[in-house]
């Protein structure tokens, strides 16, 4: 799967660009102004990023108005631990983080799926050391097909490059189609990932005692990233680290 995955996206990559190049100018992925190579954001784009930075809750990642401390925890992390270590994120879920989410999620855009990688191997810089695998949360495999590729793993395999670890795209399966989360309410979003992840006996040697950097896109209540934590954690894995583009921040979006 792996090989076939990593072929066929820079297939489609490549022959996608051509065409591109040849029949239209080059624009912005978010918001369509010119631009000097496909697959890029315009400045105003990257300049509009709210980019997460210290200080923030070093479980969740969300951000605090002042400094309390680089071990400081936010409530949220305290009333209800996730089963991952940590998360990190670069930027907070706004207008703009999500035109560049859409754009990657809903079109071919292995540039912008470079850049983004690139951002997020930054923001889980101080992961790095520690994580022996990178795994992207995995999309059904019907799913896969009606996009062409999994916008997760292709972010994946730039992270697991620019810090030097096993890209891992197969190690978790998704065996129920869930409905997107989009639009579900906290509760609904749990029920829709209960049971949808599993890490298949086979993928069991690969992750036994191992820690994982988990790749997602966004962060919104973290069902998505706490089911399939919980499914590597029961597949053996020693701990899950989680990296995403863009969180959800209530009071900021
Ligand atoms: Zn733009």
């Amino acid at each position: 799967m792996r090989a076939f995955l990593g072929e066929f996206g820079a297939r489609v990559g490549a022959a996608g660009r051509r065409v591109v190049d040849i029949a239209l100018p080059p624009a912005c992925m978010a918001c369509a102004r010119p631009v000097a190579v496909t697959g890029a954001l315009c400045p105003g784009c990257w300049s509009g990023l709210r980019l997460i930075e210290q200080p923030f809750c070093r479980r969740l990642a969300i951000p605090f108005s002042y400094d309390i401390g680089p071990e400081a925890l936010s409530a949220e992390a305290i009333a209800d631990p996730p089963p991952f270590e940590r998360l990190r994120a670069v930027a907070v879920y706004d207008a703009v983080s999500g035109r560049i989410v859409q754009a990657l999620k809903y079109h071919d855009h292995t540039e912008l799926a470079r850049s983004i990688g690139a951002m997020m191997a930054r923001a889980a810089g101080e992961l790095a050391p520690e994580t022996d695998l990178v795994v992207p949360v995995p999309l059904h495999r019907g799913r896969l097909w009606q996009r062409r590729f999994n916008q997760s793993a292709m972010i994946a395999a730039e992270i697991a490059r620019r810090i030097g670890q096993p890209h891992v795209p197969d190690l978790v399966e998704r065996i129920k189609a869930t409905r997107r989360q989009v639009g579900l309410r906290a509760t609904a979003r749990l029920a829709n990932v209960q049971g949808a992840f599993r890490v298949s006996a086979e993928a069991r040697l690969k992750v036994a005692g191992r820690r994982v950097l988990l790749v997602d896109d966004v962060y919104t209540t973290g069902a998505t990233v706490k089911a399939v934590t919980r499914a590597l954690l029961r597949g053996g894995a020693s701990g899950v680290d989680v990296v995403v583009f863009a969180r959800v921040v209530e009071g900021l979006g």
